[in-house]
Formats: C-alpha cells, sequence, structure tokens
C-alpha cells in the first residue's frame, strides 16, 4: 500500500509497468553518469562526512571543497574540533559565511565527546541532538557515514520529487515520505548520492531535460504545466544580493577579526562606506549569535 495516498505518483503506466519502481531502477542505474566524484562521497572518516553536511547547508560545493579540506587537515576528529578554541574554529570557516554553522559544529564536536565517546552518532535519531544538526544533516550522515536506509532531502531531491513524481508541489513531510517511500532497500547509499546528483546537475532551477537520464519517465516532462517546484516546501529560493548585504558586512568583520580585535570606528571602516552606518547593529547580531564580544571598547572573537 502506498504511503502517501493523498499523492497521486503514478504507480502505474498505461505500458502496465510499475512507474516508481521504473524511476528507483533509472536512478540507480544513472548513478555513475551523474557522478560528481566529490571528495567526501565514500569517505571512510563518519567525522569528515558531518563537515561536509554541515558547510553544504547554505554553501554551494564548490565554494566547500578547499575549506573543507583545510578545515579537516587542522581538525580531523571531532576531538581536535573539541580541543581547539571557538576562535579558532571559525577563523577555518573562512570563506564559508553563515559562521553560526562553525559555532554549532564545535558544539557538536565537543557533545561528540562528551556524550559519544569521541565518535560520531550512527542513527539520525542521535545525530540530531548535536547542536546545528536537522533532520537533512542527520538522515545525509546516517546515509552516507553509516548505510543507514533513510531518505536524504534536501533542496536539489526536492525538485526532482515535486516534478519527476508527482508534478505538483509538495509539503515537507509528504516529500520526505514520497523520498523514503522511493528509497531502494539495498543500494541506498548509492541512490541516495544520485538524488542529489541528479538535482544538481540536472534537475536544476533551470532543468537540463534534454540530457537528464529520467526524462522518460518524468511526469513534468510529460504532462507540462507550471514548474511544480517553485512552491514546494524545502526548495529554496535565490538568495538576495550578497554585494551591500548584511551578510557580507558580517563576513568583513568575522575575517578582520579573525586577525585582530576592532574599535568601533576601525569596524566601521572595515565594513566599508554603504552599509557603515549599520556596523553597531551588524556587531549586536554577532554578539547575539554567540561570536563576538566586546570588553573595554573592542571587539574581538569569542574564545
Ligand atoms: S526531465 Fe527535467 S524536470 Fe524531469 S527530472 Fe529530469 S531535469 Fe528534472
Amino acid at each position: 500500500m502506498s504511503l502517501l495516498p493523498n499523492v497521486d505518483v503514478r504507480t502505474r503506466t498505461t505500458s502496465g509497468t510499475d512507474n516508481l519502481s521504473a524511476i528507483r531502477r533509472r536512478i540507480v542505474l544513472s548513478a555513475p553518469k551523474v557522478d560528481r566524484a566529490l571528495p567526501w562521497t565514500n569517505h571512510e572518516s563518519p567525522w569528515a562526512i558531518l563537515v561536509s553536511e554541515v558547510m553544504l547547508q547554505q554553501t554551494q560545493v564548490v565554494r566547500v571543497l578547499e575549506p573543507w579540506r583545510k578545515f579537516l587537515e587542522s581538525f580531523p576528529t571531532p576531538e581536535a574540533c573539541a580541543n581547539a578554541s571557538q576562535a579558532d574554529i571559525i577563523r577555518h570557516w573562512a570563506g564559508l559565511g553563515y559562521h553560526r554553522r562553525a559555532r554549532s559544529l564545535h558544539g557538536a564536536a565537543i557533545m561528540i565527546c562528551s556524550d559519544f565517546g569521541g565518535k560520531v552518532p550512527t542513527s539520525p535519531d542521535l545525530l540530531r541532538r548535536l547542536p546545528g544538526v536537522g533532520e537533512y544533516t542527520a538522515n545525509a550522515v546516517a546515509s552516507f557515514a553509516f548505510g543507514e536506509p533513510v531518505a536524504v532531502l534536501d533542496t536539489n531531491v526536492g525538485r526532482v520529487l515535486s516534478r519527476a513524481l508527482a508534478n505538483r508541489p509538495l509539503q515537507r513531510r509528504e516529500a520526505q515520505d514520497l523520498a523514503q517511500q522511493l528509497l531502494p532497500k539495498a543500494k541506498s547509499v548509492i541512490f541516495n548520492q544520485a538524488m542529489l546528483d541528479l538535482g544538481a546537475q540536472y534537475c536544476r532551477a533551470v532543468p537540463k531535460c534534454e540530457e537528464c537520464p529520467i526524462a522518460a519517465l518524468c511526469r513534468w516532462r510529460q504532462e507540462g504545466g507550471v514548474d511544480p517546484s517553485k512552491k514546494s516546501a524545502g526548495v529554496s529560493r535565490p538568495q538576495s544580493p550578497f554585494e551591500g548585504s548584511r551578510r557580507q558586512a558580517r563576513g568583513r568583520i568575522i575575517r578582520a577579526l579573525g586577525i585582530e580585535t576592532l574599535s568601533l570606528s576601525q569596524a566601521r571602516a572595515v565594513v566599508g562606506e554603504k552599509l557603515g552606518d549599520q556596523t553597531l547593529d551588524v556587531l549586536s547580531d554577532l554578539r547575539s549569535d554567540g561570536l563576538i564580544e566586546e570588553r573595554n571598547g573592542r571587539w574581538s572573537l569569542l574564545a
């Protein structure tokens, strides 16, 4: 029986074949073609996989590759990360932005050492106890590091599901259930990776349907209509421009504080003329996030 009575995933085609099974099979077969050969794929260290997944939460793959490699050089184990100062972890987050993730990862490393004997926990439920680890990251680590049969649902997978399977926008929970229903019992790791790769390489915001290996089975391609992924939960919307944004100001201040402490006027100079009058607000936000502190009129990374 379908787990999803409200989602018509067209389980039977006119030729009588099971469409869900056919798509599942086609995705597994297309794994070598769509493979992006990322360095954390099949990595032997669960910690390296956890670090990659946290970095990938809000940053594109291409911007994660080098910081991930350098971070693991400095902090190859949860213990090495836990023993470092938060300020040092944040310095190693250079170029990735969204520095709250660095703070969370540091907290996760400390918890792994204190509560899990220094080993990354294996199940999604235990992984979700770690700071900064939500459903996606927990499932991704459980699958890619430990082979747990749990479906991974990110923005790329969400597009594939809403377009190829449902041809309608999906709520977050039904997308997760549909992903789980589609997941094969065997080869679940290969399947999860192939879904991520398929969404990232072909089923992009502007899809490359002509080259897509599952085009012949895709509902949206066959039936047409408005792109259903645009209103699907979990599918990210384009970010506002970085140039001139508060994110840019935050990044500049964090980068400068990685080298030396700053007075307010120095911080204003670092932020630049365009956002200079927001400097104190940005500093206050960073302090509220537990990333920086102010003592005697000078700002520094929180140790
Ligand atoms: S055919 Fe196009 S819309 Fe369908 S899954 Fe492939 S890339 Fe996505």
